[in-house]
């Protein structure tokens, strides 16, 4: 099989070339105004809780391999006392009318803005990504599902009329690493509003926006045992939705995970609700206003360094097109600036951890190995840290490996399409469905095609747009379920039926 890399790429433009392999320090002065603990113990009933095993986990900053802090590794007997703390507090915040749990809600997002900053330097140094992603999309995205929805806490009876919807009780919510806070906002925000109480595990590579939300639930004052979070590996997330005090498990990770995780609730009664991976299509037809398209792409599969579940990492070309977009896409790539996450002007940060270019890196070869053709952006990368180049294949069929599996990660597989039919057909020939893009100046061809695509959001001539009024959540093994708008709450109350009192 013959082997296609182009790493030099002559597209690339070279005065945006890194000069060498450049060190990278966070500057004291951007940092200062963000102190990390050197440890982390266990939020748990409004308590910081030391870990009965006394075990702790290191978590560091990708970009340098620099240890950032400890956290703790909470075992069974943590997250059962996490677990009844959440019970014990369960009755008093059912309790409370929705107007009051909403001023909670609106005081804990009011605090996150003004915290912005600072929570923006965290998440950047603890996941990797660029201070431009964290400052603009991830904590004011994470407030807004805290706005959002305390602007439903007293107003369930609205949303859901004649059904009385009631709160289920203790949630159990495991979350992953790429947006670690925004996935904790996303779930903790409509569990509250509606009533429960949490237990949140946080993912073990990316704790500590995590725990500093806790410091703000105590700043605005949150009954104790409202929101808990127990901190560990999966061993913690196991415990965790094994649990018997739970009325609901809301994970979101990947599918192997989320199938296991389906077997240990199976039969118990409980809740659940799966955000998993995704493989999503990017169509882009002849008649799209291309350079937007371009633009389009970019941000589908290069934004949060391709950790995106629902990232546009199959492009589906028309053919009469394909040759045009492709230079016009090499030329876009070349731009891309991949360097220190805490630059405002990088585009692109660090991949998140040494397990995730591992895998990255594997794909890829395989990727070449079966005859795709490789094209990469210039960049010369540091040694220290966890980095990969803005990456695309061409000359990709649907058996490549590299189109069927998520590869979550700078990685973009480039397919053709000749019909509008052949462009579903093999849009929705994946084992996922978590979203889809399409870019056409026709609004009734988009019409006809979201129709057909199997994918729980289908973006027109825009991608990786969100908005905590929009349901998010997939099909087939993407998971079921939604979060966001009035189908996320859905998921968080049990409707009795009936006329509501008064
Ligand atoms: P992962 O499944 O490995 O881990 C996710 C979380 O589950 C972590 O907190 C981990 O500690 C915990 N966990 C691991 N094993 C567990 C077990 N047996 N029981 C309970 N919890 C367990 O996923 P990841 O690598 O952290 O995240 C990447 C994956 O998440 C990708 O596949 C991505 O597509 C998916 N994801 C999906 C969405 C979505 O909304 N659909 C959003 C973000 C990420």
């Amino acid at each position: 099989m013959a082997k296609h890399v182009d790493k030099a790429d002559p597209v690339a433009a070279p005065e945006l070339r890194f000069g060498g392999v450049w060190q990278y320090e966070p500057a004291p002065e951007t940092t200062d105004h963000c102190a990390i603990a050197a440890r982390y113990q266990l939020y748990i009933g409004g308590q910081w809780t030391k870990p009965r095993s006394g075990e702790y986990l290191a978590t560091i900053d990708p970009a340098t391999e620099r240890p950032l802090s400890e956290v703790a590794l909470a075992g069974d007997r943590d997250v059962d006392a996490a677990v009844k703390a959440a019970q014990k507090a369960f009755p008093a915040w059912r309790a409370r009318s929705g107007e009051d749990r909403a001023r909670y809600l609106f005081r804990i997002a009011r605090i996150l803005l003004e915290r912005a900053r600072e929570f923006a330097v965290l998440e950047t140094l603890d996941n990797g990504k660029p201070i431009k992603e964290t400052r603009d999309v991830d904590v004011p995205l994470a407030a807004q599902h805290f706005f959002y929805h305390a602007g439903w806490a007293d107003k369930l009876d609205l949303l859901f009329p004649g059904q009385r919807p009631q709160p289920l009780g203790v949630i159990g919510q495991v979350i992953p690493w790429n947006f670690p806070l925004l996935m904790a906002a996303w779930k903790i925000a409509p569990a509250l509003a509606a009533g429960n109480t949490v237990v949140l595990k946080p993912a073990e590579t990316s704790p500590l926006t995590a725990l500093r939300l806790c410091e703000v639930f105590e700043q605005a004052g949150l009954p104790p045992g409202v929101a808990n979070v127990v901190t560990g590996d999966g061993r913690t997330g196991a415990a965790l939705v094994r649990h018997p005090g739970l009325a609901k498990v809301a994970f979101t990770g990947s599918t192997e995970v989320g199938k296991e995780i389906q077997r240990a609730v199976a039969g118990r009664g409980v809740e659940l609700t799966l955000e998993l991976g995704g493989k999503a299509a990017h169509l882009v037809f002849e008649d799209a206003a291309l350079d937007q398209a371009v633009e389009g792409v970019v941000r589908g599969i290069f934004f949060n360094q391709g950790h995106v579940c629902c990232a546009g990492s199959r492009l589906l070309v028309q053919e009469s097109v394909h040759d045009l977009f492709v230079d016009k896409l090499r030329r876009r790539m070349g731009r891309i600036r991949v360097g220190p996450p805490l630059d405002k002007n990088t585009d692109m940060g660090a991949i998140h951890s040494q397990a995730q270019l591992a895998r990255i890196r594997e794909l890829v070869a395989a990727g070449v190995d079966e005859g795709a053709r490789l094209h990469q952006t210039a960049c010369d990368l540091p040694a220290k840290g966890f980095w990969f180049p803005p990456s695309m294949f061409t000359g990709v069929s649907m058996s490549h490996r590299i189109a069927r599996e998520e590869i979550f990660g700078p990685v973009l597989s480039v397919l053709t399409f000749r019909t509008p039919e052949e462009a579903v057909e093999k849009a929705n020939n994946t084992s996922y469905g978590l979203s889809a893009g399409i870019w056409t100046d026709k609004g009734a061809r988009v019409l006809w095609l979201a129709a057909r695509m199997q994918a729980g959001v289908v973006w027109n001539n825009t991608f990786n747009r969100f908005d905590a009024a929009s349901p998010f959540g997939g099909y087939k093994e993407s998971g079921f379920g939604r979060e966001g708008g009035r189908q996320g709450l859905r998921a968080y109350v049990r409707l009795a039926g009936g006329l509501s009192p008064g």
